[in-house]
Parts: C-alpha cells; structure tokens; sequence
C-alpha cells in the first residue's frame, strides 16, 4: 500500500474529525517509528502520551499476547484477576483507597464528576452540583467533559450542555477564592500541568490553595492526570511532586501502554460514594487491557524508572535552551512532558520540518511544540533530535 492510496482510502471512509499529518505509520520499536515507505523517525508523541514504553515493548507485549489467549473480556458480572490486580497497584503506590476502570480519559473524567454530584447531594442536597474547572483546561470531547473544558472554542455547535460547569482563571487565588465561595460547588477539577492548552505547569502555591479551601469547605477536588499520570513527570502522579492529595484523581492516556483503559482512583472519603446500579461500563477494566496496565505500572512505578524519566526530562530541556535559539521563547515543562513555545506562526512550520529530518513532535494550544516521547527514550536519541531542533529552529 502507497502513502497516497491510502490517504484517499481514509478520506472516502472516515469522517474528517482531524487534521492529520501526511505520514501513514507502520510500525514501532522502542522510541523508532516506521512510516509505509520504510522512514524512520524518532517519537516524541507516544501516541499523544500514550506508548509509554515505547513501540514492542517485549514484556508489554507478551503479557498481551498471553492474555489475548486466555481471556480478553468477561464484564463486570464476573470477578477476574488482572483488574484487582491494576487496581491495587494504583492504590498501593498513591495512598488512594479505590479505583474504578473506564476506557478513556474522557469518561474517567466523567466518573470523578458523577461522584462529586452524589456525594454532595447525598451530603447537602440537590443544589449543591457545580463543578469549577480552569480556563484553558481541557477535560475530554464528551457532552460534560466538553464543558468541563475551560475554551470556548471546543463549545460551539454542541449546546445546549448539561449545565453546572464554570471557571476559574488559572493562576488567579482571587478568582479562586471569589468562584470557591459559592455555597452550589461541589467540586473543582484541574489538570495540574495543563497539556492541550500549551504545556503550562500550574504555580503550586495556586493548587494548595484550591486544595486547601477545598478541603476546608467539603468541596471535592479532581486531579485529571490522563496525560500527566503514569510516569510522565516523574513520579507515578503529578500531585505527588505537587504536595497535595486530592479526593479524586483520573488517569488514562499511559495507564495501558497503547491499550485502551481509563481509571478513576478516590481517597478513603469517596472510595463508597458510588453503589451498585451506579454507575457502569461494559469494557471497563477488562483482563486484556487490565493485563496491559498491570505490567506497565510494573515497570514504571519504580524509583530508578522515575528518576531516570526526571533525569532526562531535565537533560531534554537543558539540552534545548543551550541552543539558544532566538525562535524558541520558552522552555517549560516537568519529567517528559516539555513544551517549546514557539509562536503561532512558526509551530506548524517547524513540526513539518522536523518530520522532514526524522523527528515526530506535536502541537499543543496555538504557539508551542509539545514533546511527549516514550519514557524509555534514551539520551542518544534526546541527543539526535535536540541536532534536528538546532537545524531547524531559528
Ligand atoms: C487526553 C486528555 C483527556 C481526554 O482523554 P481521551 O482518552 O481522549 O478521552 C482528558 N484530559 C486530559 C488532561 C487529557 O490530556
């Protein structure tokens, strides 16, 4: 099959929900992708986060192998093993009581906020419902999460909404604590470094105090780790280098290793909010994705495993600014989730340019190249794009 083939194949077969680049993918090993004419780049999108152990991960794959063989999907009637096993990792190495398995970020999103609203209904009654997310944040594409999704821009053309969403300015305590006085929340979600909107790692003092006001009027606060989670930054969770616990946390994009699988955990105060009848799913937490996400937290949630994703993350960034390129204006980010601000007019030039020496990167809000690589990317292949970046950034 030839790129072009296939591009007009797609166009006649798919709806044109994204705007994709003119690369067909084939294959992957570790942090090497392979396109249908045989070219090989470096990856830094995993897959938008995603492949956090690369492309033929063999341990990866032959847990899924393995488990492909035996049993792929039982439902929720049924009690299997790689499930409560996934959901005791994530809660052994958090603190956090217990977890419930979605399949994507989105609707593990959507879960924290269905256990906002019953718990504070069972607890206050039925007015208190609103859920307080940020600007600039981005929760998911479905009805509610796409209104939890602090932009406008994602909102036109989808009303009317479910209601019970507004939003505070990132950053500002004032509207913080001006939104956060108001008797309907019952709780507030943030991204802790916000991805979509342009790799921007909140202030910590911003989030203890969201976390502390929260804590003192009962409001549940949501950390959504869907793209930070899992590794990225460096620890298993974000909140955990950001000094808070949160009530609910979801997580999703790296928990499978390019498998579907979605989760909410929730601390011991929410851990029974939901009862039979509840709430539910027909994939959620089934044996071939649970085995998927058993054998990645495996190997990621180990100190050496982190400490090396922090490591390089730093090395990555460090790397970048000491090429000191007038066209990059900001370096940000935390563990192997780094954004290069670029501007508006350059982004979209540079990622074409890239490509063309080998390197996979993505976009993120309107000015900034967002790196995401695998975290098991080595300092030789840092080394070969940060070479590629020198000859194209300006
Ligand atoms: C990707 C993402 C989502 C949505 O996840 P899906 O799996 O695409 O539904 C939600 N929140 C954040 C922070 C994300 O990065």
């Amino acid at each position: 099959m030839d790129f072009n083939t296939l591009k007009k194949r797609e166009n006649k077969s798919l709806m044109h929900t994204y705007g994709r680049f003119d690369i067909a993918l084939d294959h992957g090993k570790g942090s090497k992708l392979y396109d249908l004419d045989g070219n090989e780049y470096i990856d830094l999108t995993s897959g938008i986060g995603v492949n956090a152990l690369g492309h033929g991960h063999e341990a990866l794959v032959t847990a899924i192998r393995e488990q492909a063989g035996k049993l792929m999907q039982a439902s929720n009637l049924f009690y299997t093993e790689p499930m409560v096993d996934a959901a005791e990792r994530l809660a052994d190495s958090t603190g956090m009581a217990k977890v419930f398995f979605a399949n994507s970020g989105a609707e593990a999103n959507e879960g924290m906020i269905k256990i906002a609203r019953k718990y504070s209904a069972d607890k206050y009654g039925p007015s208190r419902t609103k859920i307080l997310t940020l600007k600039n944040s981005f929760h998911g594409r479905t009805v509610a999460t796409l209104e939890a999704t602090g932009q406008d821009k994602f909102h036109q053309n989808f009303y009317p909404f479910t209601g019970g969403f507004d939003y505070v300015e990132a950053g500002s305590l004032e509207d913080l604590k001006r939104m956060m006085d108001d008797p309907a929340v019952a709780g507030i979600m943030m991204e802790l470094i916000q991805g979509e909107s342009g790799v921007r790692p909140l202030d910590p003092a911003f989030v203890q105090e969201a976390a502390r006001l929260a804590r003192e009027k009962d409001i549940l606060f949501m950390a959504d780790e869907v793209q930070t989670g899992i590794g990225r930054t460096g620890s298993l969770f974000c909140w955990q280098q950001y000094g808070i616990e949160p009530d609910l946390t979801s997580c999703a994009k790296a928990l499978g290793g390019g498998v579907p699988i979605g989760a909410v955990l929730a601390a011991d105060k929410v851990a029974d909010v939901l009862e039979p009848g509840d709430h539910g799913t027909t994939f959620g937490g089934n044996p071939l994705a649970s085995a998927a996400a058993r054998t990645v937290l495996d190997i990621v949630d180990q100190p050496a495993f982190l400490a090396d994703v922090k490591e390089k993350g730093q090395y990555f960034m460090d790397r970048i600014r000491n090429l000191n390129k007038e066209s990059v204006q900001d370096v940000r980010g935390l563990g192997l989730m780094i954004g290069l601000q670029v501007g508006a007019d350059k982004v979209s030039e540079y990622l074409a340019a890239l490509q063309k020496k080998g390197v996979l990167a993505l976009k993120a809000g309107t000015d900034t190249i967002r790196l995401l690589p695998p975290l098991i990317i080595t300092k030789e292949e840092i080394d070969q794009a940060v070479a590629a970046m020198d000859d194209v950034f300006e």
